[in-house]
């Protein structure tokens, strides 16, 4: 049984049209690290605060070990909190904000002590037990906060953008640490995040939230290499996308193929085919490549593969570990934001055709294997 299980859970606040989390199916395993991502106001944060016992569902069930949780009020369903501002006490030294849910649960003050001090011990503040917070930087606060979530040994510990107020090296430095207390207590995490390489770094299992929905829950390495619809394959990751036909329709559920599309000019390409929906013959399709994944030859012949879109070279920037290559598809016709017929590769330096200038003519090439139709 999974330790955490929400079902058919809706939540609609008054007064707005459209449900923060719509119909959310979601099992937490225990001792996991999972991690909520997704675009700002996708319904992340009312996930957790559901989970928490600060917001109601308006329908559906959540359960804890099988049992309905509803009706428990936050303090007894035994969950460490970290938000976003460090929500410290300001008048209180380290120790007493770490002490605060073991004095609020009425724990005997030398038990209060020694837990106090483990918790700061695992976060490493141990020696500043008497500052106050507005003594700590950023990142100190934060493992203060991490230090109370942790003290009284919650079965869950939930965070919602813990580390969006620091700056990027502090932020991967926790990230790490964090990473290393998940797996040094062996405690179920929930992590709240819009930050995608912030959740690949940190997660067992992400759960891609779009508009009150999980669009997909698989580890960060599947969620990269299969995502189940373009709206996932944008959001982790960078992605080229263009409108196509499909030649030959498929089933859902198929297994992993290999299919034909042909492009707004009549090219026609090869691509794996997402097999999670059903797809018609001739159906309208959007084919997908990874920037990482594309080939660029200035002569068709020399691509080491026969899918071939031809382009005209917009832009080439250094950005020290690769080349950063700009493009506009030839030929194509735009058919929205989300597939304009621009698209972009990363280059290894040693891969870089010598000579290309501005405004030349190029093939960008893929393998089958290398590209999704959806
Ligand atoms: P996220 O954390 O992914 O940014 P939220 O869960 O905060 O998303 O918000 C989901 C949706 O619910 C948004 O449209 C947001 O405007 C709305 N919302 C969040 N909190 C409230 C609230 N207290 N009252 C009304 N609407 C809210
Ligand atoms: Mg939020």
């Amino acid at each position: 049984m999974a330790l955490i299980e929400f079902e058919h859970v809706f939540k609609h606040y008054p007064g707005s049209p459209s449900a923060a989390v719509d119909d959310l199916n979601l099992h937490i395993e225990a001792g996991e690290f999972l991690t909520l991502l997704g675009p700002s106001g996708s319904g992340k944060t009312t996930t957790l605060m559901l989970l928490a016992g600060f917001e109601a569902p308006s329908a559906g069930a959540i359960r804890l070990d099988g049992a309905s949780i509803e009706s428990l009020p936050p303090h007894q369903r035994n969950m460490g909190v970290v938000f976003q501002s460090y929500s410290l006490f300001p008048h209180m030294t380290v120790a007493e904000n770490v002490a605060f849910p073991l004095s609020v649960r009425k724990v005997a003050a030398p038990i209060i002590a020694e837990k106090v001090h483990a918790a700061l011990t695992k976060v490493h503040l141990e020696n500043l037990t008497h500052r106050k917070p507005n003594q700590l930087s950023g990142g100190q606060q934060q493992r203060v906060a991490l230090a109370r979530a942790l003290v009284f040994e919650p079965r869950l510990v939930l965070m919602d953008e813990p580390l969006s107020a620091l700056d990027k090296k502090l932020r991967e430095e926790m990230q790490l640490e964090i990473r290393r207390l998940h797996r040094e207590l062996g405690v179920t995490m929930v992590f709240v995040t819009h930050d995608q390489s912030e959740a690949m770094t940190l997660s067992d299992r992400v759960a891609v939230f779009n508009q009150g929905r999980i669009e997909q829950l698989a580890s960060p390495k599947h969620l990269y290499d299969a995502p189940a619809n373009p709206f996932v394959a944008n959001f982790l990751g960078d992605n080229n996308m263009l409108g196509c036909t499909l030649e030959q329709g498929r089933q859902s559920g198929a297994g992993s193929v290999t299919g034909r599309v042909r492009t707004a000019d009549g090219q026609t390409l090869q691509s794996r085919i997402c097999t999670t929906q059903t797809l018609a013959d001739h159906a309208a399709v959007k084919l997908c490549v990874r920037p990482e994944f594309l080939q660029v030859a200035t002569d068709a012949a020399t691509l080491a593969t026969s899918n071939c879109l031809s382009a005209t070279l917009l832009d080439l920037i250094h950005q020290g570990d690769h080349w950063r290559l700009v493009a506009r598809l030839t030929g194509l016709r735009s058919e929205g934001a989300m597939d304009a017929p621009q698209w972009f590769a990363k280059i290894s330096p040693g891969a870089l055709p010598a000579g290309l200038v501005v405004g030349q003519d190029l093939c960008l090439g893929f393998r089958p294997e290398d590209a999704w139709v959806f």
